[in-house]
């Protein structure tokens, strides 16, 4: 079951005990699935806990250890409750990856505040919850890593989900300044920008316009999106390398130079826009989707 790759960073995550939110689906199901292969001793949190049992029993049942725990991100006291239970129980707490995110398919002119309230506390509050909760226990302990996963559009724009991008520029601000000031207190921290990646995400994708599906039909996201246990592993790489920003693929390296190089010409805004302009001329007759 282990890679090559899996064998070569083997001690780094062997024995570690790890919180994964998100963990029922997606790149947080391969990250859960990556790290018990490695050795490590895996919590998979999801508000979905039939799903994270499921992850849990998939990965126990191939020898490795994990169990599933019910955590709603977008509550603190749901994330306070886990991250100290799990800590009293193993007497620490090695990594924590705030992974849970959703996203929203929607032009701003379409959304409510409580849209903007949805995504807002679940990507950057869940975030923020995982976070400064680890955090104060890993500054007890003297150690520990906290790993934010933000997204490519948390470093270029991303006009159509640009309520997600505004989540995941926040992520990026939040996990780099703090990775300063974490510095010296002995925790890590990491932010990862991943391009796109196939998983159920955009299916749960919350859609305020059905004119809005014009934009992935246009875009050609099923060819370029990675596999989800192949980002898993990218991830993986760059924590135990202790990068800050981790970037992934190539592809959206080139991209985010590009942007930072000139940020007016902007590629990936300007290509959707455009795609998005003919179905953008039609009547706005759809329905809204409720929260
Ligand atoms: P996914 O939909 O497959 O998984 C998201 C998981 O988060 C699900 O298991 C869901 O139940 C859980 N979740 C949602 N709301 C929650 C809440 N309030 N509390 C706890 N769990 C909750 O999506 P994914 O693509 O695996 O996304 C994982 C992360 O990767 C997200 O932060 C996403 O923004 C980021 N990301 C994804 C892509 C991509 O193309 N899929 C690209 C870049 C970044």
């Amino acid at each position: 079951m282990r890679s090559s790759t899996a064998e070569t960073v083997l001690d780094i995550f062997s024995d570690k005990v790890v919180i994964v939110t998100g963990g029922a689906s997606g790149l947080g199901r391969a990250l859960c699935e990556e790290l018990c292969a490695r050795g490590g001793i895996v919590i998979v949190a999801d508000i979905n806990v039939e799903g994270a049992q499921q992850v849990a029993t998939a990965i126990t049942s191939t020898g490795g250890h994990a169990r599933a725990v019910q955590m709603d991100v977008s509550q603190a006291e749901s994330v306070r409750k886990v991250i100290t239970a799990i800590a009293s129980e193993y007497g620490r707490i090695d990594y924590i990856f705030n992974n849970a995110g959703i996203i929203i398919g929607a032009e701003v002119r379409d959304m409510s505040l409580d849209h903007w309230r949805r995504i807002i506390d679940v990507n950057l509050f869940g975030v923020l919850y995982g976070t400064t909760t680890a955090y104060a226990l890993m500054i007890k302990q003297g150690f520990g890593h906290i790993v934010n996963i933000s997204s490519l559009s948390g470093l270029t724009s991303l006009p159509i989900y640009t309520a997600y991008a505004t989540t995941k520029h926040a992520v990026v601000g939040l996990s780099t300044s703090l990775r300063a000031e974490a510095a010296g207190l002995g925790v890590k921290v990491s932010v990862v920008c991943p391009g796109p990646i196939k998983t159920p995400l955009a299916d749960a994708a919350m859609i305020l316009q059905t004119r809005w599906e014009e934009v992935p039909k246009s875009l050609p996201l099923d060819k370029i999106a990675m596999d989800a246990r192949v980002a898993a592993r990218k991830v993986l790489r760059g924590v135990s390398r202790n990068r800050g920003i981790i970037v992934f693929p190539f592809g959206s390296r080139v991209l985010w130079w590009v942007y930072r190089l000139c940020p007016d010409v902007d590629p990936i805004g300007w290509k959707i826009v455009k795609n998005f302009r003919k179905a953008r001329t039609e009547p706005d007759t759809l329905s809204r989707k409720e929260i």
